[in-house]
């Protein structure tokens, strides 16, 4: 269903940016699954045919592209391991643009490895000079130590640039929400410098402007779908780009009511298919 109480005039999009938990599929962590969620395979398949592009960026840093695109090919959805972003992405195009020429990453080798394919250099808590990293990269890491948030903080009061990929305390799963270790241990270490990170992911204006790059169309022109509004919803406001929330993941129909205006959709649908319906494609 497209809810009326949502009818914000916008202007036309000519590409799309899907989130993945709760807008196109939901996972299931502890045992690595996807399922896909109703219509979402068709209505990227139509997309397809009529030209529109589109792509999908998640705040799920734990997988480089390469290695999460096929598992959502196997799914059905017609996704090329270059329509596919993390935070990872977007922090690599900053920390090259920035000149940072080593990076400490407090992340699992996932994070580490889908950096280092970008083209940039990574250390380790403890490994030697770490204490001086330019800049300090927090992403999935469900084994951080104190250790770890020790040596981060360190980092940081010694001047490095600190990042984060998201700073959403919950995400959608099959079996509820799930916790954002990036959000936690960032909490931790903004405790001891007083500093806060800059995100990389959802919702910042990096991550906006990147995707409207990729797209190759300007901010405004980007129709932004996902189900969580301090997520997508913030990041489309922020870059003036066209806000669509779904139901089918961390928020309700009331909940996406309540959101506030700088959070608040254009548009909110029950099934990733009405996008098609919405009148908002050019
Ligand atoms: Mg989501």
């Amino acid at each position: 269903m497209i809810h009326p109480q949502f009818d914000e005039p916008a202007g036309k999009a000519r590409g799309v940016m899907f989130d993945l938990d709760g807008t196109l599929i939901l996972s299931n962590r502890e045992l690595g699954e996807y399922r896909v969620l109703p219509s979402a395979v068709e209505t990227l398949t139509e997309l397809k045919a009529r030209g529109i592009p589109f792509l999908a960026l998640t705040n799920g840093s734990a997988y480089p592209a390469a290695r999460q695109a096929p598992r959502l090919r196997a799914l059905g959805l017609p996704i090329d391991d270059g329509n596919l972003f993390t935070p990872n992405s977007v922090a690599a195009n900053i920390f090259r643009q920035r000149g940072f020429d080593k990076v400490m990453v407090l992340g699992t080798e996932g994070v580490r490895s889908a950096l280092k394919e970008l083209g940039v250099a990574t250390c380790q808590p403890g490994d030697p000079g770490a204490k001086t990293a330019p800049a300090i990269y927090v992403a999935w890491h469900p084994d951080c130590t104190m250790e770890d948030i020790h040596a981060a903080a360190e980092a940081v009061l010694n001047g490095g640039a600190f990042f984060t990929a998201s700073d959403v305390p919950f995400f959608a799963t099959q079996s509820g929400r799930s916790f954002g270790f990036s959000c936690a241990i960032c909490g931790a270490i903004a405790r001891v410098t007083g500093l806060e990170p800059e995100v990389t992911g959802k919702p910042s204006l990096q991550a906006m402007q990147f995707i409207a790059d990729q797209l190759g169309i300007d901010m405004h022109e980007v129709m932004v779908l996902g189900d969580d509004p301090k997520v997508e919803t913030e990041m489309a406001r922020l870059g003036g780009a066209i806000g669509v929330g779904v139901t089918t993941g961390t928020t309700s129909l009331d909940e996406w009511a309540q959101a506030e205006q700088s959070r608040r959709p254009h548009r909110v649908i029950d099934n990733v298919r009405e996008i098609l319906d919405l009148g908002l494609l050019a």
